[in-house]
């Protein structure tokens, strides 16, 4: 897979006379780069015009057909009000993570309990979840102290747990405990994770879920308002704190979504 850009030139001067310079340059990542950036552009756009071409036949419909009829402008009302909303959170989405993606060669410098931001985080989706009939089940340490930007990671907790909730099968379960040692972090971790009870997500999908507007089931994700960004928002992040998004799921009996940080070498403990 490898792209060269190759350069022929003469060589100059009497020694040269005759003979040529073949000059090779390995452009595979440019070409990466530039394929991926078309790539995205035509996925947004894609994105934004759907709920775009809804809302103008909408405005026709209350412009015309609808016009003398107060019933169906409301219905046609609300239903311009959801694509906004989803135009919205696509743009929201689309911000934090070129937020994200922008910062993330520095890495988080203030120290923050996880604790509390699942905490803060937790807060306001346990309405979400009680309005969806899904309950969730903690089991959190005291205190577990990292470098972390708050928002940052009271985001990964979200975009989990929104997806447990959407996508489970009722029962969310969120923990949060440090592992002695991770293989890729090479070092001791603070594992967050989130499990449902859900259908569980086929093998052949999983190592794609965090790609940028991949989803199994696109009808259902736009259907529940996704935008099919959460996870790739929640990886970046990751890695900006210089950690891992580990995904395991099992058909037919949930998923398991895992956050590692790395643990600070004076913050291990040694149990
Ligand atoms: P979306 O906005 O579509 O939810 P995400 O990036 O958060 O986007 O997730 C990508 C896709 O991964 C979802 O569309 C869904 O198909 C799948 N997915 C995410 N979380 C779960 C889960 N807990 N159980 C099953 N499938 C999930």
């Amino acid at each position: 897979d490898t792209l060269y850009r190759v350069r022929i030139r003469p060589l100059a001067g009497l020694a040269g006379a005759g003979q040529v310079l073949l000059h090779f340059e390995d452009i595979s990542e440019q070409s990466q780069a530039l394929s991926f950036r078309r790539g995205f552009v035509a996925n947004v756009s894609h994105e934004l015009k759907t709920p775009l071409t809804a809302l103008l036949g909408f405005i026709e419909t209350l412009n015309g057909p609808a016009r003398n009829d107060p019933e169906a402008q409301r219905h046609f009302l609300s239903l311009m009000s959801r694509e906004a909303r989803r135009m919205n959170r696509l743009v929201s989405d689309l911000l934090s993570l070129s937020r994200v993606e922008a910062g993330e060669r520095t890495r988080p410098k203030r120290r923050e309990d996880l604790v509390s931001l699942v905490r803060i985080a937790l807060e306001p989706l346990s309405e979400i979840a009680s309005d969806a009939g899904a309950v969730i089940r903690t089991d959190l340490p005291d205190e577990a102290v990292v470098r972390a930007d708050a928002d940052q990671v009271i985001q990964i907790v979200t975009n989990l747990t929104e997806n447990a909730v959407k996508y489970g099968g009722g029962e969310v379960e969120l923990s949060l405990r440090q592992i002695g040692y991770d293989g890729q972090l090479r070092g001791p971790a603070w594992q967050l994770c989130v499990r449902d009870n859900g259908p569980g997500i086929d093998p052949l999908h999983v190592p794609r879920l965090a790609e940028r507007f991949y989803r199994v089931d696109t009808h259902r994700s736009r259907g529940q308002g996704g935008t099919g960004l959460g996870l790739a928002i929640v990886k970046h992040i990751a890695q900006r704190h210089r950690g891992r998004l580990k995904i395991e799921s099992e058909m037919g009996k949930g998923s398991e979504f895992t956050v590692l940080f790395p643990v600070e070498r004076d913050q291990s403990t040694t149990s």
